[in-house]
């Protein structure tokens, strides 16, 4: 990620970013290129590590004052710590290298996918949870649910020990940038902005994004996935999936991408609660795939179906990674090797010989981590 130096701001003028929350980052060009500058600092030091302000620099393209200057920001804020000088005794001053300090800062995540339990952690900015709380809600929804949402998110920010960057929420349904609900099934929720609710209410800078969003970025930010070209496939009792591609999740234009959950895999298959007879969600939801748990070729005939609906997916992007965030004892087995069966035979050689389809390394942790990493992409960039 390259910078531009504030000395160069008259030349790149740069309009103000809306992010996730609805919130204007500075109030012009200056502050506007100085967080970026920052962030291209940030993202640095987690995706390369400990760095001196020359290397910074270097990477960068900024000036060694300029990055001199946003170090020391940067300090004062404690994200960033000096190290000890690789060789203190020597002559000639060795630069001393920086690090970022992932516990510097806490955030309060919060998964609705489940739609009956919502799972709250207070997390720190690499994911790690630092303690946890659940509420059951039940059939709870509308205004008296988001109540549920607010107290949660209030509790667990009363026990930050840190300032707390944020809140993220990893919900289901189509969300926009702003966090308001375009689109949804569980909560009655459509048309409201969860994220500047929560943000008045705790006074918290507050993000809601799609909860296979949040898992595929989760895979992408904290479990070591390439990241590049993502897909995360998230089997609940809805579906759907998440797209990370070139490092930046993808929305799509009605803020719908990954909605493949009633796309439909067999015309004569069973009634669908969307109207539909046999969309792929009738055939793999977690409740379907529970019942056939002792069945392999139940379980194989489910993977080849998915293999289906992913193959044209798959094609026209280029996918090299789907990773599935599911029980693993039900997908591992019969339903991958189905699945990487179907897309091999639907799609070209080029396309699925270096196709890798794994499980989640963190299982049903992925939303949850995934609504953390959304407020430390959104709040630092680091990824
Ligand atoms: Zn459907």
């Amino acid at each position: 990620m390259n910078g531009v130096d504030e000395r160069d701001e008259a030349a790149n003028p740069n309009k103000p970013q809306r992010n996730g929350s609805g919130v204007i980052n500075g109030t012009g060009a200056r502050a506007n290129l100085r967080e970026r500058n920052t962030r291209a600092v940030l993202h640095h030091l987690h995706s390369v590590g400990d760095a001196s302000r020359a290397d910074l620099a270097r990477a960068t393209g900024l000036s060694r004052a300029t990055v001199s200057d946003i170090v020391t920001g940067l300090i004062d804020r404690g994200l960033v710590q000096e190290k000890e000088k690789p060789d203190g005794g020597r002559t000639g001053r060795p630069a001393t290298p920086v690090s970022l300090d992932q516990t510097s800062y806490l955030v309060v995540a919060l998964d609705l996918s489940d739609t009956r339990n919502v799972y709250g952690a207070l997390t720190d900015l690499s994911g790690r949870v630092i303690t946890r709380k659940a509420d059951f809600i039940g059939t709870t929804r509308g205004a008296t649910a988001i109540d549920r949402v607010a107290v949660l998110a209030a509790f667990l920010a009363d026990k930050a020990d840190r300032p707390v960057l944020g809140v993220g929420v990893a919900s289901p349904g189509s969300i926009d940038l702003e966090g308001r609900f375009v689109a949804e099934a569980y909560y009655g929720w459509n048309g409201i902005n969860l994220a500047q609710l929560l943000t008045e209410r705790l006074g918290l800078t507050s993000y809601v994004a799609n909860d296979a969003n949040c898992a595929a970025l989760a895979e992408a930010a904290f479990a070591g996935a390439r990241g590049n070209y993502l897909l995360a496939l998230v089997i609940g009792h809805g579906i759907g999936a998440g797209l990370v591609l070139e490092g930046r999740i993808v929305r799509g234009s009605n803020h719908a991408a990954g909605e493949i959950g009633h796309v439909v895999a067999d015309e004569t298959g069973l009634p669908c609660g969307c109207g539909r007879r046999g969309c792929l969600e009738t055939m793999i939801s977690l409740p379907v795939l529970e019942r056939l748990a002792h069945d392999e070729s139940g379980l194989a005939e489910a993977g080849w179906k998915t293999g289906t609906v992913l193959a044209p997916v798959i094609g026209a992007l280029n996918i090299d990674e789907v990773v599935l965030v599911a029980p693993p004892e039900l997908v591992e087995g019969p339903f991958i090797a189905s699945l990487q069966g179907a897309i091999t035979v639907h799609t070209l050689p080029a396309l699925s010989r270096n196709l890798e389809v794994r499980t989640s390394s963190l299982g049903r942790e992925a939303t949850l981590a995934g609504a953390c990493a959304v407020v430390v992409s959104n709040e630092l960039g680091l990824f």
